[in-house]
Parts: structure tokens; sequence; C-alpha cells
């Protein structure tokens, strides 16, 4: 086992993706003991992402971000409906392509700068308990794999562990997958001769993704991210490999692969319970990704800032268990109620026929033209009542909130 600076923490963080490293930031920079562990053993690789964010004035709410973060500015969107029309949207500004390899690292260098200590290729493997209370974990250093476990000791336990999270299973925590709640997700990197114009392209249809969709996101000149996401219970016992194979040919037959991703992306309501004694979860892990489009990486270092701001408070005060419940609470009223909404969209929209899709997708876009011209109300109630009716009562409960964004 590499050397531990100590045997003891404050906080344990366990996963250095977005939501960890930010936890850690907070925590570190409030003055506590805090050590960030990574099983992989460089942070950020493999990337699992499509890399779409919110605008760089949104990231930089939480860390200083450089230029080399940012591969592409998002301007607007295009949505293909499966009947092959194209509507799209300018949203100048509205989000940045991330080179994730060097966003996760950089984050989790900024955690350092502010004192977590951060290591590596170790592995959190359980967790210790004291009746209800998780006082600290076991983990394995993953280059010494017949060493046994060791334990360490903290106050509070962070599970950032993402969509493959045990830890909250282990702390008796209601984070089961149902598996229609998981988009089964394949990209590839490709080099096109079509050049990125800032514009997000998404592609709708029972034959292109299932239960999801299929994107192309452009990360700066000729590279793209090309892939699908798709509910596997929908799509015949059919993987997502043959439905990016065919989305990728459809968008540049000749474009060259320069490497293939996959994972599962998250579709789930809010839980009912995202903390417990000693222990809180931040990120995928704790099911917050946006229900509708799977993007997690702006939801997780939302949550990750609320939850290190009230865990520090709670740790400092020693009255930790009230403080993680307003986390809980004050999550819930910034984000998860609106991701509740997203699911019930989800929930409509990806069981929708070919017909119903193409339908949708050219209704929005006419609303979303009334944005730019002169607003004519008539036109806009007529174009709003054309929509199905089950989809306007889910997304008419988004209106009272004020956050929005898709990624
Ligand atoms: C194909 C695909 C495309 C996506 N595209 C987008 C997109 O364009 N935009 C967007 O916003 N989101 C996207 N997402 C979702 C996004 O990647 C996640 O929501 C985001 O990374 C969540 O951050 P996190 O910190 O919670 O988890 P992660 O980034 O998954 O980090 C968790 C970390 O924990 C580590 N870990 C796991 N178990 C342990 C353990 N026991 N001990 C120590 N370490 C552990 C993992 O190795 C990992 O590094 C996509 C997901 C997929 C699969």
């Amino acid at each position: 086992m590499p050397h531990l600076q100590k045997q003891e923490y404050d906080a344990i963080v366990a996963g250095a993706g977005p939501a960890g490293s930010i936890m850690a930031l907070v925590l570190a920079d409030a003055g506590l003991d805090v050590l960030l562990l990574e099983k992989r053993d460089e942070i950020g690789i493999p990337v699992r992402c499509a890399e779409a964010t919110g605008s760089r004035a949104e990231l930089e709410r939480f860390v200083d971000v450089p230029d080399e973060w940012i591969t592409d500015t998002i301007d607007g969107a295009r949505l293909i409906s499966p009947g092959g029309r194209m509507f799209e949207k300018s949203f100048p500004g509205v989000g940045v392509m991330l080179d994730r390899t060097r966003f996760d690292a950089g984050l989790a260098a900024a955690a350092a700068a502010k004192g977590a200590e951060v290591r590596t290729g170790i592995e959190v493997t359980g967790l210790l308990r004291d009746g209800e209370r998780v006082t600290g974990v076991t983990v394995r250093d993953n280059h010494a794999k017949t060493a046994p476990d060791i334990a360490l000791r903290a106050r509070l336990v962070v599970g950032a562990d993402g969509v493959e999270s045990l830890i909250g299973r282990w702390a008796g925590l209601p984070t089961l997958w149902k598996s229609t709640q998981i988009f089964s997700c394949l990209e590839a990197k490709v080099k096109s001769r079509r050049e990125g114009d800032g514009v997000l392209e998404f592609y709708f249809g029972n034959d292109v993704a299932p239960g999801g969709y299929g994107w192309a996101f452009p990360g700066g000149g000729p590279i793209w991210n090309v892939g699908v996401g798709i509910d596997a219970t929908r799509s015949g016992r059919v993987p997502a490999g043959p439905f990016a194979e065919r989305l990728i040919d459809r968008f540049d037959p000749d474009c060259e692969k320069i490497e293939w991703l996959g994972g599962a992306a998250c579709k789930s309501p809010s839980l009912a319970k995202i903390y417990g004694e000693g222990i809180v979860l931040v990120g995928d892990a704790a099911h917050q990704p946006n229900p509708l489009t799977g993007g997690g990486i702006m939801n997780a270092m939302e949550a990750a800032a609320i939850a290190g701001e009230c865990a520090a408070a709670g740790l400092r005060s020693g009255n930790l268990t009230p403080e993680l419940a307003r986390y809980q609470k004050e999550w819930h009223r910034n984000v998860g109620r609106v991701n509740d909404v997203y699911y019930r969209m989800a929930e409509l929209v990806y069981r929708y026929s070919d017909d119903q899709l193409d339908h949708l997708c050219e209704r929005i876009a006419s609303l979303l033209d009334h944005q730019s011209g002169r607003v004519r109300p008539l036109l806009f109630l007529r174009d709003l009542l054309s929509l199905p009716r089950d989809f306007v009562l889910a997304s008419l409960r988004i209106i009272p909130v004020n956050r929005w964004a898709i990624f």
C-alpha cells in the first residue's frame, strides 16, 4: 500500500470524477483533512462521456477553468426526427465541449491544491461500521492485489463512485437501478471531413436509438463524439453497438474512428435518501444526472458543492447528520425536483412511436421559433396546444423552476 499520510481523516471521498473532486475541494477548502481515492491509475482515463456541458460561466461557479479543458463552444442544437427532418435552434454560448481527461485530472489537481490528499490506483472495497454509523472504509492497492485490505477511519465517507456505485448499497441506501433506468451507451470519437459548427446534433427514432437518442457532438475541428444511448429493454435484446455503427455511418461513412467508448448513463428519478449516518452520496452514485439526456457533469458538481458546504458545517459543529439532511433538501429544491419533471418527460418521449416523435420534433422546433421572432400569441398557443397532451402536462411542471438546462 502506498504510504498514506494518515489512517484517520475527517472525510474520505471514493471516486475522483467531477462529483468526488469538487466534494474534496470544498471540504479541503474548509480546512478539513480529506482523502480522495480513485481506483483507476489515471484520473479521467478512460473517458466515458460525450463531453457536452453547461457554459464556462456555470463551470466557473465551482472552479477556475483553463482554456485547455475546453475543446469547443456549444452554440445551438439540431434535432433530427425519425423521418429525417432537421430542426435547428441557435443558443449562442449555451455550453462548452470538454476534454474530459484534462477536466477530470484538473479538478482533482484543484482539490489537491486546496489540501486534499489524492491517491490513484486505490479502490474502496467496503465500509467500516459501528452499528448504523459508517466509520470508515477498507481499501485495496490495485497493484498489490494479494496484500490484505487495510482499514481507514473517517468521520464522513463520501460515495462519489459513479454509475457503478456500490457504496450506497453497502450503506443500505436505496440505490439499486431498475434496468429501464439506464441508457446503455456506445460512442466513437471520430475524425470527419465535416467541421464542427458548435451545434449539438440529436437523432431520434426507434430504429436509431430505441428508448433513447443518438448524438453527434463537435469536439473541436474535425473531431466529433458520435454515439447512441438506448434502453436495452426496448431494443429486442440488440445491444448499443449495431445502433452506434449505423449512426456513425449515417453521420459520415468515411470518418475515421479514433476510439470507442462505452458506458451506462442514468435515467432515474430522485432517490428517496442520499445520506445516512457518516455517509453521503453525490453525482451518478446518487442518481443525479438529468434523466432526459443522461447529462450529469454539471449536476454532479452542483450536488458536490451543496453537499460539501453542508458536510463541512456538520463536521465542524459535530452535528453531521442534520447537515446531510439539509444537503438532500437543498439538492431537491435546486435540481432534484427539476430532474423529476425531466424523468416524467423521458418516460413519455422514449416510449413514443416514430410518428409521435416526428410530430414532437416539429412542434418543439416551431415553438422555439417563437423565441427568435416577434411573439405572436395566437400562433404560439396553437403550437403549444398541438403538442401531445401528456407531454404538455409533464413539461408544464418545469415552468416554475429557474434551472432547466439539459446538460
Ligand atoms: C457514453 C456516455 C456519454 C455521456 N455524455 C455526457 C455528456 O455529454 N454530458 C454530461 O454532462 N454527462 C454525460 N455523461 C454522464 C457523465 O459522464 C456522468 O454523469 C459524470 O461523469 C458523473 O460524475 P461522477 O463524478 O458522479 O461519476 P464518474 O465521473 O463516473 O466518477 C466516478 C469515479 O469513481 C471511481 N470509482 C468507482 N468505484 C470506486 C471505488 N470503489 N473506489 C475508488 N474509486 C472508485 C471511478 O473509477 C470513477 O473515476 C455520459 C455518460 C456516458 C456513459
